[in-house]
Formats: structure tokens, C-alpha cells, sequence
């Protein structure tokens, strides 16, 4: 257990901790790795203070960092690296063929590259490639957040109080995608908490969707006749400021015990018009192989369930956590979709494509989810390049989503003619797989509800008058039935 995190954050990841509700049949693997394993000892790798930070860099083997470009963001990223021993670049990327990943060589984008010889010098490409060694070594602390990022006022004063609704935590990777400098970078706005989040609007709500209203058993959210949400563990990697369930995310009161998860399947083994299982949370990816496994077995034993999906931002914020094990696992249990995370296109990086790769390779479809977020992606153009980029990554984006109006999330959310600005910016103008459904989930429990910019212009006589990409009319003959 762990009670350093900011917002009342008590668990470390399920499947790191030391646990007490292993599934039956789990022959006590789930506890053999435990948080003494590294804690403490890793973290002291960071630099004690900026100015060593700074001397680490200047003492940096020339190896480390060759050459640094502007992006057009601002931001400052190695775009080449030189090769070492066992490892070569291609196109800014560091690649090492002995990646224990099997068959995908290793890679790392540069700016990933620069942070880890910057901030974590010590730790070897074993230690950033495992994801229990990134959940154990998550930033959280405002010591921990200084060291790496130069603070805003606003960023500081919530660290400090650490009042929010929901805990901050970004994993090493995740952070390594930040700027320092900008707090106003797109990622950055997301992870990084800002004072900002105690300011309530009208019409918000820590419950907007009315979720808590249909929750037969706890961790279960029965809503629509056909499906529910299944809630394992209320723990994620890295937690979003504007997560819709901010409300119980990271609080520690959702854990995934036997006890908890056995009434869940006892009431959906009577619950014979459920078809289709949502797994989501919390990150259910941060559960343990073998964890989910049990879970996904139990629910896979369920006649009339035909239809599994997992919800996860892990390829996004924790691409390391996508292993051929998991992989392999996963695919025993087909056919299972899995609704992934994106938002930004900086997000979309060579490890977070690889990972999308090795689940696309097992044979699981991947959409994407997308919250409509102000200043990080309420533009078309900053849209255009993520779903393209989701499209390279196989990755069908699924849903643009209008940001739901939870308590202190006011600074996030845009108008929803924006949101109908950048669909139809994208209609037409780019491939139609490409198009995400932009939705509002109706506060209250309406379900989601789909916006479209209005193509049907009107009518004349037997035709229909119809408006194209370019808004142009165009007439469709459709008589009106006699
Ligand atoms: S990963 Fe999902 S559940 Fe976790 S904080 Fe982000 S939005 Fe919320």
C-alpha cells in the first residue's frame, strides 16, 4: 500500500501489491512480485536537485543526445541519436534488435530517449521496459514533479495542497512525452494537475452520467438492457484530469478481491439478456496477466455473454504493459475488442504503435476513444493528425467524445459547436474510417447521443435537397411514400 499520492490514492497497482484476494487456481503467482522488489531503491536514482540534473546532461557520453530540433510546438526533441554498441537509429528512433519482445525490435522515440539519459540515467532498458518497474517508479509527488517539470503556479499550489478529487500519477514513460518548460503543452494539461480543478461550474456534477444509480453490485454499471460496465479496480497507471470518474478512480475503494468480483458474476449468470461485457475502470490492464485472465475465464463461462470489450489507455500511457504475455492471454478468450485511449497526436509514438501492433497481431480490433478536450485538441488540424495516426497505427477511431460536465472540469470543456466544427472538417476531407462519432453521453444516464453538422438541408417536392463536404446542394430523388 502506498499513501504518498496526492487526493487519497491508496493502492499500488493490484497486481504489483501484495495481494490477499488471488482468484482460485492462481497457485500464489499473483503475489510473488511485491513492492520491496524496487520501491524505494529506484527512486533514488533521481537527480537531487536541477543543477545536478543539468551537470548529468552536460556530462552526458556523446552518445546520448546528438542534435535537437524545434518542433512546432515549441518544444525542443533529439531527432537523431548515435548508435551504440548493440543498438542503431532509424528515423530519430532508437532500435535494438535484442528486444525481448519477440519479434518487434526495440524502439524508442527520441524524446523518450533524451528524458531517460536525463532523469533516470540508472535504469537499463529492462528496468523502462517493464511495466511494474514504470507503475512502481511513477511520478506523484510535488518533490517528484519539480525535479522534472519547471512548475506553473497553478500546477505548484494544487501539488502542494494536494486537494483534488482525483490522486495524480503519470508513469516515467508517460512523463517523458512532457514538456518541462510549456504548461501549456497539450499532454502536460492532461496529467498535470492545475488549481483550476477546484473551480465547480453549473451543470456539473461528481456523477454526471447518474452511473452510481444503476450499480445493482458494487463495481457493476447495468445502464442498458444488453451490456454493463464492470468495474475491477478503480487504479490506473496514469490518471486524467478530466476522467469521468474521477469520483471513485484512484480513491482505493474499488479492489479487485474475489469476494467483490464473484457477486458481479453471480448476478450477471442471472442476468440472461446481458450479451456484451464492458471491462473498464480504472485501467484493467493494470490488473496482473493472471488476474485478468481469471476474470475474463469467469465471464467467458457465462453462456449469454458473447461479447467482451476491455476499455484501457495503457497503450498510451504504458505501452510496455501490452507484452506477447498478455497477448497471448487475451487471445484464448475471443473474440475480444478493446477500446483504447487517444487524444493527442504526440501520444502516438513508435512504443505506443508497437503495442496497438501486438494486439492488432492477437487478433483484437482496436478503436479509439477520444475526449474532445479545450487547448489540447480542439482543433481540426491537431484532430486530423491523430486519427490519421491512429489509422497507421491500426487503430479505428471510434468515438469523439464531448467532455462530460464533471466537477472542475470547466477549463476543458469547449463549446459543442467545436465539436461539430471538427467532424465536419474531417467529413470529406480525409478517408471515411478516419471519422470518428461525435457523441455526449447525456448527463443523468441518457446513454450517447450522436451530433452530426446538418447535411440535410430540406426538401423539394420528390426530392431531397442534401448538402456535400464542400457545401454544395445536391439533390437525392427520394418520393414522399403514398
Ligand atoms: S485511464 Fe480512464 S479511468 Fe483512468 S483516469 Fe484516465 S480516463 Fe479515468
Amino acid at each position: 500500500m502506498d499513501e504518498s499520492s496526492f487526493g487519497g490514492e491508496s493502492s499500488e497497482p493490484p497486481s504489483v501489491g501484495p495481494e490477499h484476494d488471488d482468484p482460485p487456481g492462481s497457485s500464489g503467482r499473483l503475489s510473488v512480485l511485491t513492492i520491496a522488489e524496487g520501491t524505494a531503491t529506484k527512486a533514488q536514482t533521481y537527480p537531487p536537485s536541477k543543477l545536478s540534473v543539468l551537470n548529468l546532461v552536460r556530462n552526458a557520453a556523446p552518445s546520448a543526445i546528438a542534435s535537437r530540433q524545434k518542433k512546432s510546438n515549441g518544444q525542443a526533441v533529439t531527432d537523431r541519436v548515435t548508435a551504440t554498441q548493440n543498438q542503431s537509429t532509424r528515423n530519430g528512433v532508437r532500435l535494438d534488435a535484442a528486444h525481448h519482445a519477440g519479434t518487434q525490435p526495440r524502439q524508442e522515440n527520441a524524446r523518450t530517449v533524451q528524458f531517460r539519459e536525463r532523469f533516470y540515467p540508472d535504469a537499463t532498458d529492462d528496468d523502462w521496459d517493464d511495466w511494474r518497474w514504470q507503475s512502481r517508479h511513477r511520478i506523484k509527488t510535488l518533490e517528484q514533479f519539480e525535479k522534472i517539470l519547471d512548475l506553473s503556479t497553478e500546477e505548484r499550489d494544487v501539488l502542494s495542497d494536494g486537494g483534488t478529487l482525483l490522486p495524480t500519477a503519470v508513469t516515467p514513460y508517460y512523463m517523458s512525452l512532457l514538456d518541462p518548460e510549456n504548461p501549456l503543452q497539450a499532454l502536460r494539461k492532461t496529467v498535470v494537475p492545475t488549481t483550476r480543478e477546484f473551480v465547480r461550474t453549473a451543470g456539473e456534477a461528481d456523477d454526471p452520467l447518474g452511473e452510481d444509480g444503476h450499480s445493482p453490485v458494487p463495481g457493476l454499471v447495468h445502464r442498458y438492457p444488453d451490456r454493463v460496465l464492470l468495474l475491477p479496480l478503480d487504479f490506473c497507471s496514469t490518471y486524467c484530469r478530466y476522467c469521468t470518474r474521477s469520483r471513485v478512480v484512484g480513491h482505493g475503494e474499488i479492489q479487485p478481491n474475489v469476494e467483490r468480483l464473484e457477486a458481479i458474476f453471480h448476478y450477471l449468470e442471472e442476468a440472461t439478456q446481458v450479451r456484451d461485457v464492458l471491462i473498464s475502470g480504472g485501467d484493467p490492464l493494470a490488473l496482473s496477466d493472471e488476474k485478468l485472465d481469471w476474470i475474463i475465464g469467469r465471464l467467458r463461462a457465462i453462456p449469454h455473454i458473447e461479447f467482451i470489450r476491455i476499455g484501457t489507455k495503457m497503450p498510451a500511457v504504458l505501452p510496455q504493459r501490452i507484452t506477447p504475455e498478455l497477448c497471448t492471454m487475451l487471445r484464448k478468450y475471443h473474440p475480444i475488442w478493446m477500446s483504447v485511449h487517444y487524444l493527442h497526436p504526440e501520444e502516438c509514438t513508435v512504443e505506443s504503435k508497437q503495442a496497438c501492433e501486438r494486439l492488432v497481431d492477437a487478433g483484437i480490433p482496436l478503436g479509439s476513444q477520444t475526449v474532445l478536450l479545450k487547448g489540447v485538441n480542439d482543433e481540426v488540424e491537431i484532430m486530423k493528425e491523430l486519427v490519421h495516426k491512429l489509422l497507421l497505427m491500426r487503430v479505428r477511431p471510434y468515438y469523439l467524445y464531448q467532455c462530460d460536465p464533471i466537477s472542475g472540469s470547466s477549463h476543458f470543456r469547449t463549446p459543442v459547436s467545436k465539436g461539430l466544427e471538427i467532424i465536419q472538417g474531417l467529413r470529406g476531407f480525409t478517408t471515411g474510417y478516419a471519422v470518428p462519432t461525435y457523441v455526449i453521453d447525456a448527463p443523468g444516464g441518457g446513454g450517447k447521443i450522436p451530433l452530426q453538422p446538418d447535411s440535410l438541408v430540406g426538401r423539394d417536392g420528390d426530392d431531397l435537397l442534401l448538402r456535400n463536404f464542400e457545401g454544395k446542394t445536391f439533390r437525392y430523388p427520394d418520393p414522399i411514400p403514398t
